[in-house]
C-alpha cells in the first residue's frame, strides 16, 4: 500500500476489489473515506473488455475477447430462471482436435493466463452465480491457470463463489485429472460420447492416450462427497451414438458410479458430417440409463443462433 496508508490485512482489500468489481473504488466500506478516495484517485481496476458482443434470441450473450498479444477467445453469459451461468474459455483454441468441435477444428493459439480466465468473468458485466469451464479449450490442458482462477473464484478474499456452483469440463487427461480431484473441490464434468474404444477414438483423438475406460476406472477409486457433482456429458450424434445398445454399455460402464449424465443434442457445426437426433431417441436413451440407476438431464443448449451453444466456440468474428 502506499505511504501513509498501511492494511493489516490485504486480503479484505482484495475481497473487495473482486466483491465490487465495477463500482468505484471509494465504495469499499471497509475502509476509512480518507483511504477510499486515495484508492480511487490513484488505482483503477483493469480487466480485458469484450471486443464484441452478440446476443441470442434466448438471452445468452457471448463476449469475443482479446489478449494483448492478439489470442482471441469467447466466454457466454447463459441466463436459466434463477441460474446465471457463465461458460468461459481456458484456452485460445484447443490441441485435441475433437470432430463434433468446431473450436477444435480451427487449432490452438495457446493457453489462456488466469488473468484472461477471469477477464471474462468481469469483462461480461452481467451477475452470475455458477462458472462453468466448458468454452474453448481443454481446461486440465490449461491447469495451472484454471487452478489459479477456481481458487480465486472459491476464495473467501476472492469472489467467494462456492465450489458446487463452479464446473470443470474435461475429456480426462492424466496426471491432471487426479490433480483436480485431489487439489480443487469443484464439480467435474467428464465428456465421454461414445462408451467404445474404436467409435471414441474416431471422434475424439485423446482416447488413443487416455482411454475413457482408464478414465472412469480411476474415477470409481476416488470419493466424491457431499455437495460435489461428478457428471458426464454425452454428445448424441445422429445414427452414430445414440443406439439403445450405446446406452446399454454407458449403462454399464457408469454402474456403480455416484454420478450424472447429461445428454445434450448436436449442434450441427461446419464440416463436420453429423446430425441431430430425434427427441424420441434422446428420451428412450434416457430411459435406458435410468434402468441402470443412473440420474439424466437432457440438457437445452442455449445460444445456438450466435455460435455460443456447446462445441461452436471459435474466437473470431
Ligand atoms: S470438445 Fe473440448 S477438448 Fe474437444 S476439441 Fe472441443 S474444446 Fe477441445
Amino acid at each position: 500500500m502506499a505511504a501513509g496508508y498501511e492494511t493489516k490485512d490485504p486480503s479484505l482489500l482484495a475481497h473487495n476489489l473482486y466483491k465490487k468489481y465495477g463500482k468505484p473504488l471509494s465504495s469499499i466500506e471497509a475502509y476509512p473515506k480518507s483511504l477510499r478516495w486515495f484508492l480511487e484517485d490513484n488505482f483503477s481496476i483493469e480487466v480485458l473488455q469484450p471486443i464484441l458482443k452478440l446476443q441470442s434470441s434466448d438471452g445468452t450473450i457471448k463476449g469475443l475477447f482479446e489478449s494483448e498479444g492478439g489470442k482471441a477467445f469467447e466466454a457466454a453469459w447463459i441466463p436459466a430462471a434463477k441460474r446465471m451461468t457463465i461458460c468461459v474459455s481456458s484456452q485460445a483454441g484447443c490441441r485435441f482436435g475433437c470432430k463434433f468441435c468446431s473450436t477444435g477444428q480451427h487449432g490452438f493459439r495457446g493457453n489462456l493466463s488466469t488473468f484472461e480466465i477471469l477477464s471474462q468473468v468481469f469483462g461480461l458485466r452481467k451477475p452470475f452465480n455458477h462458472i462453468v469451464f466448458m468454452g474453448m479449450g481443454e481446461p486440465l490442458d490449461s491447469y495451472q491457470s484454471v487452478k489459479k482462477a477456481v481458487e480465486i473464484l472459491n476464495a473467501w478474499w476472492g469472489v467467494s463463489l462456492a465450489n458446487r456452483y463452479i464446473t470443470i469440463s474435461t475429456v480426462g487427461i492424466f496426471p491432471e485429472l487426479s490433480k483436480v480431484i485431489e487439489e480443487l473441490k469443484c464439480n467435474l464434468a467428464i465428456s465421454l460420447h461414445s462408451p467404445f474404444h474404436e467409435e471414441r477414438k474416431s471422434i475424439m483423438p485423446v482416447e488413443s492416450i487416455y482411454p475413457i475406460k482408464e478414465v472412469i476406472k480411476m474415477l470409481k477409486t476416488k470419493k466424491f462427497t457431499g455437495k460435489r457433482r461428478l457428471s458426464f456429458e454425452y454428445l448424441l450424434l445422429g445414427g452414430f451414438n445414440d443406439s439403445p445398445l450405446h446406452a446399454h454399455e454407458t449403462g454399464r460402464l457408469l454402474s456403480g458410479l455416484r454420478c450424472h449424465i447429461n445428454l445434450i443434442a448436436y449442434n450441427s457445426i461446419a464440416g463436420a458430417n453429423f446430425r441431430r437426433p430425434c427427441l424420441r431417441t434422446i428420451e428412450n436413451f434416457r430411459e435406458i440409463l435410468n434402468e441402470y440407476g443412473l440420474r439424466v438431464t437432457i440438457r437445452i443448449s442455449s445460444g445456438y443462433d450466435i455460435s455460443a451453444a456447446c462445441g461452436m466456440m471459435v474466437g473470431s468474428k
